[in-house]
């Protein structure tokens, strides 16, 4: 299977071939600007330690500061933190906010730490990586596996180390510390818009859609209650424990509260059948939502996917193979760099509001959301028409073509 890395590159390639760049530019696209490798030392709870690898890859600089979330997952590492580095880059450049794109990650599994050892663990991690980070240099937000708790953590541990207080140095921190209204739901929320502005083109009434989630976390669960709301019939969803079905709807909204009062899974859920992830991907639905990991859609089940929309709430989780699968069967798929953007997006909002020490209402925070999320999928659909791409396609060449513009303008030093 194609890894993330390799998916990144192959795309960089298709778009670089579309714009036609040469071989320097392309080069230059393809390699992050930095990469820090850092040693997390841990004090468990019982006094032993552990040492964990942390990582902050800041892949583009050229259209402004550096941007993108930090993943805790067992299974993370550099090669897979400088794709979505990278993938940052081309999405904050389709959606025409003024930064590059960076990642960052511990490799570490959260749910095996105590509460105080994951503070240990941001906190450490956050001075380790402090040198590079700040709201003029590089903006940390959550991604898998952090919340805003995790936000507070590093804000606070960086405004220690400062003297004062910085709220601008990550986003998606609590509203109480300068967070913004709208930031926890934003990436959910986009991916309706963006799942809306692909049924709407289609031709397709949302309302008689039926909708699988895979990953019913931060992303796709609050995706599956507001695309419930808005009067879809959302049938399956899963977690890592595994998946649940009902043909006839389930309540996205009664789950999650479930979760909430401490079930671990939503497997097990009254009135539904358990379904694995892998069968979830090919149940008869209309919209299909991968919010968890990348590659889930691959070589081996790409032909076996039976929804006619895959809207990417997740980064990378189709691979280039699948990607040709399902576009020579006419699935239509909205590209994670478009489809996710909403949570970046509004993380933009959230440090010009820090910046101005000046906050606005949820309604104006969703109402700019909303028309970003139109308006740039507009852009990539106009142009995939124009010169016969995918969505993908279209979505990097925007993306990419808008990095490679600001490189060339401003001139290769010295
Ligand atoms: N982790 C999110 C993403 O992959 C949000 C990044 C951010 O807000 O900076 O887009």
């Amino acid at each position: 299977m194609q890894s993330a890395l390799e998916s990144a590159l192959l795309q960089l390639e298709s778009a670089v071939s579309v714009l036609g760049l040469d071989e320097g530019l392309h080069q230059l696209l393809a390699t992050p600007r930095r990469s820090l490798e850092v040693a997390v030392p841990l004090r468990r709870d019982d006094g032993t330690l552990e040492v964990l690898q942390g990582y902050r890859v800041q892949h583009n600089l050229s259209r402004g500061p550096a941007k993108g979330g930090i993943r805790f997952h067992p299974r993370t590492d550099l090669d897979e933190v400088r794709a979505l580095a990278m993938w940052m880059t081309w999405k904050c450049a389709l959606i025409g906010i003024p930064y590059g794109g960076a990642k960052g990650g511990v490799a570490v599994d959260p749910r095996r730490l105590s509460r105080n050892e994951l503070e240990r663990v941001t906190r450490r991690y956050a001075s380790e990586i402090m040198p590079i980070i700040g709201p003029e240099k590089d903006i940390p937000a959550p991604d898998v596996g952090t919340d805003e708790q995790t936000m507070a953590w590093i804000m606070d541990t960086y405004s220690i180390h400062s003297g004062y207080t910085v709220t601008g140095v990550v986003t998606g921190k609590p509203v109480s510390l300068g967070g913004s209204q709208g930031r926890a739901g934003a990436t959910s929320r986009g991916v309706m818009y963006a799942a809306f502005s692909a049924l709407r083109e289609a031709g397709v009434d949302h309302r008689r859609v039926r909708v699988a989630v895979q990953g019913f976390g931060k992303v796709g669960g609050l995706a599956a209650q507001y695309l419930h709301d808005a009067g879809c019939c959302v049938v399956a969803v899963s977690d890592v424990g595994g998946g649940i079905y009902n043909p006839r709807g389930l309540d996205p909204a009664a789950l999650l509260k479930h979760l909430r009062s401490g079930a671990e899974t939503v497997v097990g859920y009254p009135g539904t059948d358990t379904v694995t992830n892998s069968e979830l991907l090919e149940l008869d639905v209309d919209v299909l939502v991968p919010a968890a990991l990348e590659g889930v859609l691959h070589e081996g089940n790409a032909a076996a996917v039976r929804a006619r929309f895959v809207v990417e709430g997740a980064n990378g989780p189709t691979t280039p193979d699948a990607d040709k699968i399902l576009e020579d069967r006419g699935v239509v798929v909205v590209p994670d760099i478009l489809a996710n953007s909403g949570g970046v997006a509004v993380s933009y909002f959230e440090w010009v509001q820090d910046l101005q020490a000046y906050f606005w209402s949820e309604d104006e925070v969703n109402d700019r959301l909303k028309a970003l999320m139109e308006s740039s999928y507009a852009e990539v659909s106009q142009l995939a028409a124009d010169k016969g791409l995918s969505l993908r396609t279209a979505a990097q060449v925007i993306g990419v073509g808008r990095v490679a513009d600001a490189h060339r303008t401003r001139g290769l030093y010295p």
